[in-house]
């Protein structure tokens, strides 16, 4: 696998103020494509800075994709210096001119002359179109100034994440392909959620021996354990092959616990669930306060199954709302099974729901006792008339406690709802 090296330029990367969220989706494309990403760089926007970076990364492997500074204003400078070290100077294009007037235009702008300069390139440099943005991208080739018989490929991309996605799928990966080594380093990701790491790992065994040569990493969150498998250095087509075998055999083996893949969201899972069964969900959240209902409005189209919830977190809110006794609550206390279930049956009686999940614990940082300790969360969940209650203590502080609430309370509504025959009418 070729040699390749990322150049991450911007003072607020180095400042802590920005994620170089960049720097970690080229890592994983160009692995996936058959490049050793060898090093990454951070550099501030300074000219020096840039030059210096950009000329180490290709004197020692050849080939550096840059992200950053090439937008109109005075910092950005990556284009300038960059065309310096190849000694290309700057042309203006009237073609690229042209589009940027057009792009303002459709906004009902004008481009300033600030902006002229994103329509000069390097001469000799390729034009990478960003349908994405303003600032095109450009791959530089050939000699470094004063090196006679060097040769390195420079590729600049804008720095805004979504441009730079999709300059590198649509322009850069391809124009690598014929480049990259026969071999790639693919990952792929089983998500589960409700089962703690230690026993997850009880119930896979010794599955590393099975999954070899691709390797298993336990990747504990608030979400809960993602396992990632990864093959390294295989033909891509053995990765693919390898993985795909992998992924079937950790989702066998982890059961129910597995909700989805890489990137899947156990709140869609819920919706599509509740979908095929033509159930109508609510929900009713005291400790987590509108998490639940959040994570099932992001998703476009939850409305058809979603159709809202109460915030009761006041025992008020509880009572006069979800129709529980005060003589419950004193009895077992807010924080308890009982009044986890009352919640969930109120809610769904109340809301003319077919399923509904609640919740109510003690997020902290005060309000634990002995019996009661912070991180104590009860989740009750009914469907058809039909209730159920958990019981949980999560670890974290109060954020943490309230996403760990909302992500297992989503799951087990979710194991409810696949429980439920699937309706094969129409669709909703
Ligand atoms: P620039 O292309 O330098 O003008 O950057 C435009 C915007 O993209 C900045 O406001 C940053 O927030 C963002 N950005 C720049 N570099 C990165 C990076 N490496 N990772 C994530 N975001 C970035
Ligand atoms: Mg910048």
């Amino acid at each position: 696998m070729p040699d390749i090296e990322l150049l991450t330029i911007g003072t607020e990367l180095l400042l802590g103020l920005t994620i170089d969220t960049n720097s970690a989706e080229l890592g994983r494309a160009l692995a996936g494509a058959g490049f050793t990403v060898v090093r990454r760089t951070s550099v501030t926007d300074q000219s020096a800075a840039i030059a210096e970076a950009a000329r180490a990364a290709l004197v020692r492997s050849g080939l550096v994709v840059c992200t950053g500074g090439l937008g109109p204003t005075a910092d950005d400078i990556t284009k300038r210096v960059i065309a310096d070290l190849f000694g290309a100077p700057l042309e203006f294009h009237p073609a690229l001119w042209q589009g940027l007037v057009e792009r303002f235009a459709r906004y009902g702008r004008i481009p300033s002359e600030k902006n002229r300069g994103q329509a000069e390139v390097p001469r000799g440099a390729v034009v990478l179109p960003n349908r994405w943005g303003t600032a095109p991208g450009l791959w530089l080739e050939g000699e470094l100034a004063g090196a006679p018989g060097s040769r390195g490929v420079a590729i600049l991309l804008p720095g805004v994440p979504s441009e730079m996605r999709g300059l590198l799928h649509h322009e850069v990966l391809p124009r690598l392909a014929s480049r990259a080594g026969d071999r790639v380093v693919r990952s792929r990701a089983v998500r589960t959620t409700g089962i703690p790491e230690s026993s997850l790992a009880e119930r896979l065994g010794e599955i590393e021996a099975e999954l070899a040569p691709l390797s298993l990493a336990y990747l504990p969150g608030a979400l809960g354990v993602d396992l990632r498998l990864t093959a390294w250095a295989l033909p891509a087509a053995e990765a693919d092959a390898r993985l795909a075998a992998g992924v079937r055999l950790l989702t066998e083996r982890a059961g129910r616990w597995a909700y989805g893949e890489n990137d899947d969201d156990v709140a869609a899972l819920v919706l599509s669930t509740a979908r095929q069964r033509r159930l109508r969900l609510v929900v009713a959240e005291s400790c987590t306060g509108g998490v639940i209902g959040a994570r099932l409005t992001e998703i476009p189209g939850s409305s058809d199954v979603f159709l809202g919830g109460v915030i009761a977190y006041d025992n008020r809110v509880k009572i006069e709302q979800l129709g529980i006794t005060q003589e419950l609550i004193e009895r077992h206390g807010a924080v308890s099974e009982a009044v986890a279930l009352a919640m969930a049956e109120g809610a769904a009686r109340l809301l003319h729901a077919d399923a509904a999940v609640a919740v109510t614990g003690i997020a902290g940082p005060d309000g634990g006792t002995a019996e009661k300790p912070v991180g104590l969360v009860f989740i009750g969940t009914v469907l058809h008339g039909a209730g159920e209650a958990h019981r949980h203590i999560f670890p974290g502080d109060r954020g943490e406690i309230r996403v760990r609430a909302a992500q297992i309370a989503l799951s087990h509504l979710l194991q409810r709802l696949m429980a439920a025959p699937v309706d094969l009418g129409p669709p909703m």
